[in-house]
């Protein structure tokens, strides 16, 4: 699908995104693309990270992820998602950002669209395709850190998990898991799940088959101790399990293990480097390591589950551009057949 060369550049807003987003099932985009990724019809460069320190002394980072999906409609754009913790306390969003499409002829930009909702979207979509390949029932789920991206796993999470009895809050502000409690509570009870804030992140993760991380930690706290022998935890945020946790886990699953064996900030590449860790195809370090044993989109392609052995479970999800830019793909086809967007002049 080539355009004219310097045509007008598509714009969609938060809410054009969201109303295009409704028309579309994210979970099985999400699948797709891991099947995809693990045929090798993807291209997923290492992310851009640029890292500074605000004038008020916050972290910011803005994060530059580029992907593409071949195909005979090869779909290609990047997603630029920045950043600051400093953002929480000014009583906005922490994470902001676009996503572009480029035509995969000319390579010209021919769509923009908010990127922090279909971010936080692809992010809960990969969650809930992880969980779905659980074969175990999953009755109690805990989310520690209820922001943007607890929001959107409970709205694809809910709706699939048909034993759910409880979910398990905890926030490290107090004032954002009863917040997050209060908005959800009658969308949870109305299927039968009660909402449950907890004083510590251990009450949460104690008992729940299913923990998701969705913090903004840098240092590691939840011990592998606190786990039931059988949980998943989908580590979303990346560094908030410790290493015993990986280091005992009888199955640890990725979604890209070159971006995460490449990353030297985050749990697992951190254990890498350490040679605590290494991939599914290398050679075992020369010490005691935990070896990855693949990709979601091997167990999908092999329509293998998740844990069909005792012991934990981790899931370390990355993120992969390809991700953000297949599902603004399909934003971009239903936002053109609802006639929603706006065109903007080059
Ligand atoms: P957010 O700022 O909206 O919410 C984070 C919440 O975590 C806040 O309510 C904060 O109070 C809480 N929190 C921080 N530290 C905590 C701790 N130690 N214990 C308990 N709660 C704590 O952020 P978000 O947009 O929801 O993103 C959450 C995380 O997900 C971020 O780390 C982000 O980088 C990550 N993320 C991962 C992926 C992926 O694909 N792996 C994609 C997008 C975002």
């Amino acid at each position: 699908m080539s355009r004219q060369p310097m045509s007008d550049l598509f714009y969609l807003t938060r809410a054009d995104v969201a109303q295009a987003l409704s028309r579309i099932d994210p979970v099985a985009v999400a699948a797709d693309v891991l099947r995809a990724h693990a045929r090798g019809e993807t291209v997923v460069p290492d992310e851009g990270y640029l890292g500074w320190t605000t004038a008020d002394g916050h972290s910011a980072r803005s994060l530059n992820m580029p992907g593409l999906v071949g195909g005979p409609e090869p779909v290609v754009g990047t997603k630029i998602i920045n950043a600051s913790l400093g953002n929480t306390a000014r009583g906005i969003p922490r994470a902001d950002g676009l996503t572009f499409l480029f035509d995969p002829e000319t390579a010209h930009p021919y769509a923009m669209m908010d990127a922090a909702l279909i971010s936080a979207t692809r992010t809960a979509a990969v969650s809930a395709v992880a969980v779905g390949l659980r074969t175990r029932p999953v009755s109690r789920l805990a989310f520690l850190g209820c922001g943007a991206q607890a929001d959107a796993h409970l709205g694809l999470l809910l709706p699939r998990l048909e034993d759910l009895t409880e979910l398990a809050l905890y926030d490290q502000q107090p004032a954002a898991a009863a917040a997050f409690a209060e908005k959800h509570r009658a969308a949870a009870e109305a299927v039968g799940v009660r909402l449950t804030v907890t004083a510590t992140a251990q009450e949460a993760v104690r008992g729940s088959d299913v923990v998701v991380p969705l913090t903004t930690v840098t240092e590691g706290y939840v011990r592998a101790e606190w786990l039931l022998p059988t949980a998943t935890v989908v580590h979303v945020s990346l560094d908030d399990l410790l290493a015993e946790v990986v280091l005992g886990a009888a199955q640890v699953v990725v979604d890209d293990w070159q971006l995460v064996r490449t990353d030297p900030r985050r749990l697992l590449g951190r254990m890498y480097r350490e040679g605590l860790l290494y991939g599914p195809d290398e050679p075992e370090p020369g010490r005691p390591a935990k070896r990855v044993d693949g990709t979601l989109g091997e167990l999908l392609l092999k329509e293998a589950p998740l844990a069909d052995r005792d012991g934990v479970t981790v899931v370390n999800p990355f993120g992969m551009s390809v991700q953000d830019v297949a599902l603004a793909h399909r934003v971009f086809t239903a936002a053109t057949e609802l006639g929603i967007g706006s065109r903007l002049p080059r």
